[in-house]
């Protein structure tokens, strides 16, 4: 059989490695890193995640990123086991210790007989063999060229901001406490998770007037500013109004400050632990693309973090994606070139598991091809289906902006109440109907997975 080449060994590209290795095919992922780095990667490792370590709601009956770590799960998905074998503690989101989690994405794939890694960067789309592109949003910049010339569309872009993250031991827990947003969490640990820092309404009036002072950093000329809404910088939501905070990552609500219970807070800011030791929090919600200087001046009027050090500060950073309504087919396939194929966020789906989803259906994909096959697109009723049938079509070419999994790219299920109400109803409907087809999509993939 021919080798499927596999380039960026990101969420995605692991995953389609795995899928494509696991089904008898030659795999060689092409990573760049440590070579050529990114603006936000740190290691040289697989499987890195690059901003908060949550690959959220982890449940399967109410959540459609649940049933999309269910549905990767039944399908063998590495990003998914790795990801229980690192799990940490966080409620009813699924958190991962990101470097264990990545080390162990990188030893499994270097162990597999039938996967090898080349280091370095690929700059052109090949006219010859089978090949997935998993670049990233934060594809290297002379691949996106290339890109940008095959597909004469231009590649979209929009701006993306991460959030800082703090040293445990330089909060001040005579300010700060522990506890989690209505003590959800079943065990201490779990009750842990989360640290809050509390504000009166004088000091969230000064916070907000030091967030709108604050030096940001300027788009260049030509960059337009459009946000994935999901990812707001801090200050930009400061902008649209200043109880915007208030209602948003700094509500009050479900929590009580030990150190002074009679007192009702204004404001919390809430910090998430990041790893299984707890010694680094990340300031939840507080993506920014404040400058360094200023960032660490404003965030230091936080109670609790006046005397804070930072393990890394937030930015921002373009994200690169593809019209795929236009450009791919339900192969994923490139349709101008159908021996290339996109995979991950590259392909207009927002998030790591979104992303390592896509991995998964191009690398099994891919490897049906080349085995001499090929594979239906799984059905629109599942979580992998809707997410691929949007890219690849069901979304608007014209307003394509990345996608988030959600209920509203399934088809209804008929006969079941609309509105508020039936919400609990309609998506066990939802995830029941998924997981059947999903099943009955995998099963006669059994005996080559
Ligand atoms: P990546 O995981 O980025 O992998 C792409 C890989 O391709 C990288 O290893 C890169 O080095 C490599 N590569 C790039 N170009 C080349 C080339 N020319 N040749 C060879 N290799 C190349 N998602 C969340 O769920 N939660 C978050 O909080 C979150 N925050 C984010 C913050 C930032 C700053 C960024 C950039 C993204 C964030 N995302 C977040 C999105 C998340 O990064 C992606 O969803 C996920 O990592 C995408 O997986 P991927 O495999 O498509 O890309």
């Amino acid at each position: 059989t021919d080798t499927l080449h596999i380039v960026g060994g990101g969420m995605a590209g692991s995953e389609a490695a795995w899928q494509a290795a696991n089904m008898g095919v030659q795999v060689v992922i092409h990573e760049m890193r440590p070579q050529v780095g990114t603006f936000a990667h740190q290691t040289g490792l697989l499987g890195e995640m690059v901003c908060s370590n949550s690959f959220r709601s982890d449940d399967s009956e109410q959540n459609a990123v649940g049933l999309l770590h269910w549905e990767m799960r039944a399908a063998n998905g590495l990003i998914m086991a790795t990801a229980d074998k690192h799990r940490l503690p966080a409620g009813g989101a699924l958190a991962v210790d990101r470097d264990p989690f990545a080390q162990t994405v990188t030893d499994t794939l270097m162990e597999h007989p039938n996967i090898s890694v080349e280091y370095g960067e690929i700059t052109e789309l090949p006219q010859s063999g089978s090949w997935i592109f998993a670049t990233g949003p934060l594809t290297s910049s002379t691949l996106g060229q290339a890109i940008a010339a095959e597909t004469g569309a231009e590649a979209l872009a929009f701006f993306d901001a991460i959030a800082p993250i703090v040293y445990y031991d330089s909060i001040d827990m005579e300010r700060a406490w522990m506890q989690s947003r209505y003590d959800k969490g079943e065990t201490e640990e779990e009750r842990t998770a989360y640290l809050n820092c509390p504000m009166d309404k004088a000091q969230y009036d000064a916070f907000i007037d030091a967030l709108l002072a604050a030096d940001k950093t300027e788009f260049h000329e030509g960059e337009t500013a459009g946000y994935f809404d999901g990812c707001l910088p801090i200050e930009v939501m400061a902008e649209r109004g200043r109880e915007t905070l208030r209602h948003g990552p700094m509500k009050p609500v479900g929590l009580t400050n030990p150190h002074q219970p009679d007192v009702k807070a204004h404001a919390v800011v809430q910090l998430r632990r990041d790893n299984k030791l707890g010694t680094l929090y990340n300031i939840v919600g507080f993506q920014t693309k404040m400058k360094y200087g200023a960032q660490t001046e404003v965030f230091k009027m936080i109670p609790g973090l006046e005397n804070a050090s930072f393990a890394r500060l937030g930015g921002i950073h373009r994200n690169t994606f593809l019209n795929s309504p236009t450009l791919l087919d339900g192969q994923m396939r490139l349709r101008s070139r159908p021996n290339v194929r996109f995979a991950g966020q590259i392909t207009g789906v927002e998030g790591y598991v979104e992303s390592a989803a896509m991995g998964l259906l191009a690398g099994r994909m891919a490897a049906a091809e080349l085995l001499g096959g090929s594979l239906d697109t799984p059905p629109a009723t599942t979580a992998m289906g809707a997410l691929i049938t949007h890219i690849s079509g069901g979304a608007d070419a014209k307003t394509f902006q990345p996608m988030n999994v959600n209920f509203g790219l399934f088809p209804p299920v008929d006969g079941l109440k609309s509105g508020r109400r039936g919400r609990k109803d309609r998506y066990k409907a939802y995830t029941d109907r998924a997981k059947t087809d999903w099943q009955a999509w995998l099963a006669p993939q059994a005996a080559i997975a």
